[in-house]
């Protein structure tokens, strides 16, 4: 589920020096309110700003016009604060994440490559009817530079799926039921998604 909504808080406020037509008093501040787009509560995009005159002594309130005071001009001067894009930054270090985990993820997957132990599950992408696929290969046995390996019966629209059907294929069943031998460079030559090592 996807959470988002809007709230509206304070960024900033400076004195005026003015006098309050209200109560006569000095103390006039002016109040700059910005509104952010929460995502899962977190302010993730600022948007509109809006700005108020406040006395500090009878806390009526006002808009800057009624002093002659430019509100886009005090609204500019105001900054959206760093914590307006919390959640921009957030989603950035979540992709970032994501990246480097996928830059290891591969660098594993090489690494296995070059040293292939018996139940290694080997995820293949394929293309059937014109759409990705995945299915994956189960190492049976290493012999120097061939390999036998078990193959899967069934194909899958997602890596994930392929994944976790792998795991679970110790039960023969989604698996061929003679392994086949294939040469070291010949797997190198198929299109390999990903290596896991139970
Ligand atoms: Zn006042």
């Amino acid at each position: 589920m996807f959470i988002w909504g809007w709230n509206t808080k304070a960024i900033g406020q400076s004195e005026t020096g003015l006098t309050c037509s209200h109560c006569g008093r000095k103390g006039l501040v002016v109040i700059t309110m910005q509104t952010f787009l929460n995502v899962f509560w977190i302010p993730t995009f600022p948007m509109r700003k809006s700005s108020s005159v406040v006395c500090s002594n009878c806390r009526t309130v006002s808009r800057p016009d009624a002093y002659r005071l430019d509100e886009c001009h005090i609204n500019r001067s105001q900054k959206t604060p760093w914590w307006g894009f919390s959640g921009l930054v957030l989603i950035a270090a979540l992709l970032g994440g994501a990246a480097i985990f996928s830059v290891y993820e591969s660098e594993q997957t090489n690494t296995y490559l070059q040293d292939l132990h018996k139940g290694d599950l080997i995820i293949v992408k394929g293309r059937i009817n014109d759409r990705t696929a995945y299915s994956y290969l189960k190492v049976q046995d290493v012999q120097g530079e061939t390999l036998s390996v078990y193959e899967s019966k069934y194909a899958f629209s997602r890596e994930g799926d392929a994944l976790s059907e792998a795991k679970k294929a110790h039960v023969r069943r989604e698996l061929s039921e003679e392994s086949s031998q294939m040469s070291k460079e010949d797997l190198k030559k198929m299109n390999i998604s990903s290596i896991k090592r139970p």
